[in-house]
Order: structure tokens, then sequence, then C-alpha cells
């Protein structure tokens, strides 16, 4: 497995750069006839990001997996700093998952000074997740374009446990003819029911207690009762969402630890 931290080491290692392309006898995606998958993370991995890293290691001859704590997806009072960071950790979990490049930029790489370009998925970037987050989805399409820019995926792998997520990348992908298919992965979730999460290490022994009500009033896919089950958390929404598939989403607090969670309402994805 290699580790890349630059765009144009990215780019040599795949052979994606328009301008040296297929000249770097090192390269390891220049392939004409391989397939791409591309898992975008921010780490601290769990089962839930080797869900991701198995359904692209399945499908495609090559896997890149960006580990990127990306800033401009955090609003002014998100967790940005708290985030938890592990490098050595999460390589160590690629590279046993069958990741064959992980790209790991600082931020700088990623917003070189002067940057000044975004994509606004307008819409769908201003309802629930986006209404709660300004700014966040921006953010997110942004990172995910020039992510499909410099790797060229053909599929490229996202949770359904951040069904909003997968929709805004997926109107994107279909708004700006990216020509990349979006696989969208079911939720993992511990025994219990509570979805895998990197912020689940917030949580305290109690809170976590107290975050399952999310999971148990999501699976009455009622809204109503939902929020009858909720009643004793802090609730940000508790809402049905016209996503392919619909969802029941909600998002609560749990101390200062804000989870969210879905399910689909058609198929048989959890
Ligand atoms: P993150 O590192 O939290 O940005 O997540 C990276 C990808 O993993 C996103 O597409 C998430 O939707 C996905 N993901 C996070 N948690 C889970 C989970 N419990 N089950 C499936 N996918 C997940």
């Amino acid at each position: 497995m290699r580790i890349v931290r630059t765009v144009a080491s990215l780019r040599e290692a795949l052979g994606t750069d328009p301008k040296a392309a297929g000249t770097d006898p090192e390269a390891v995606g220049t392939d004409p006839t391989g397939t791409r998958g591309l898992v975008p993370t921010m780490g601290a991995f769990h089962a839930g990001h080797l869900a991701l890293f198995e359904a692209a290691r399945a499908e495609n001859d090559l896997v890149v997996a960006s580990l990127f704590v990306n800033p401009a997806q955090f609003g002014a009072h998100d967790d940005l700093s708290r985030y938890p960071r592990d490098e050595d950790r999460d390589a160590a979990i690629a590279e046993q998952a069958g990741v064959d490049v992980v790209f790991v930029p600082t931020a700088d790489e990623m917003y070189p000074p002067g940057f000044q370009t975004w994509v606004d998925v307008e819409e769908l970037s201003r309802v629930l997740e986006g209404a709660a987050r300004p700014g966040h989805f921006r953010g997110v399409a942004t990172v995910c374009l020039k992510l499909f820019s410099i790797v060229r995926p053909h599929r490229a792998y996202f949770g359904q446990k951040d069904a909003q997520q997968v929709a805004v990348v997926r109107r994107l992908v279909r708004d700006l003819e990216l020509g990349i298919e979006i696989r969208a992965v079911a939720t993992v979730r511990d025994p219990d029911g509570l979805a895998l999460s990197s912020r689940n290490e917030y949580l305290s022994p109690d809170e976590r207690e107290r975050a399952l009500a999310l999971p148990q009033a999501l699976a009455t896919r009622d809204p109503e009762r939902a929020r009858e089950l909720l009643a004793g958390l802090d609730v940000d929404y508790v809402e049905l969402a016209d996503f392919d598939p619909p969802v029941l989403a909600a998002a609560v607090r749990v101390g200062s630890t804000r989870l969210i969670d879905n399910v689909p309402l058609e198929g048989d994805d959890q």
C-alpha cells in the first residue's frame, strides 16, 4: 500500500496526471482497462469504513482511500479540533483491508492560498443536516469534486449512514456529468443498534446508553412515534426525507456530541 500526501504524487501514483499519463513505470493505476474505486473518509476507521473498503475492493482493480479531516465541512462551533486522528492506526487498517493507495493531504494541499472555488448543491444542501450545519455540504461537495478530479474514479463509495451526503454527491455527479457511479453502503451498527461513528468515541458510558434511543426511535419508521421516543434527548430534527431510497432521518445531541442516523423506508437496507 502506498501513502501519498500531495496531489501531484497521487496523480503520479495513479497515472491520472494529464501531463504525464503512463510515463511513470512505478504508477499503480496506469492500466487503461483497470477500474478505480475511491473511498473518501476523515479517518478514525471503524467497521463502517471497512464495509466501504470491502465494497470497493470487490468491484475495482485499484482502491484509493482518502484520509482528510476536511475543515471546509466543519462549522465554527463544530468539533474540528477534537476530531479523532490516528494516521498510523488508520494506515494499518486500510492496508489490512486491501486498500492500494491512501491519500493523506494537509489542509493547505487541498486548499492552497488563493483557493476560492466552491461547489454548492443548492436545495439539497439547505435542509436537515444542511439547515443545522450551514456550509457543511458546500465543503463536502467541493472536496468530493476535487477528489474525483484528482483520482478519476470509476466508482466512489459512501455510507448510507450519511444519507443526505449520498443524495448531495449523487446530485453533484448528475448535474456536472461526472460519469462516476456512486455506491451507497448499508449502515454498520453495533449489536445494540447504535450506528458506528467516529463521534461515538466522545460518548461517556451513560451518554452511550441514552444514545440508543436514536436507533430505537428510527426503527419505528414512524416520525410521530420516533419523536415521542426521543423526547428525553435534545433533538435537532426527526424528518422523512425524499432521498433515493426515502429515509426517516434524525439528529440529536447527547451531552456535547451530535449524532445522526437514518433508516431507509424502502428495500431491506438497515
Ligand atoms: P467519515 O470518515 O465519518 O467521513 O466517513 C467516511 C465514510 O464512511 C462516509 O461515506 C460515511 O457515510 C461512511 N460511514 C460512516 N459511518 C458508517 C457506518 N456506520 N456504516 C456505513 N458507512 C459509514
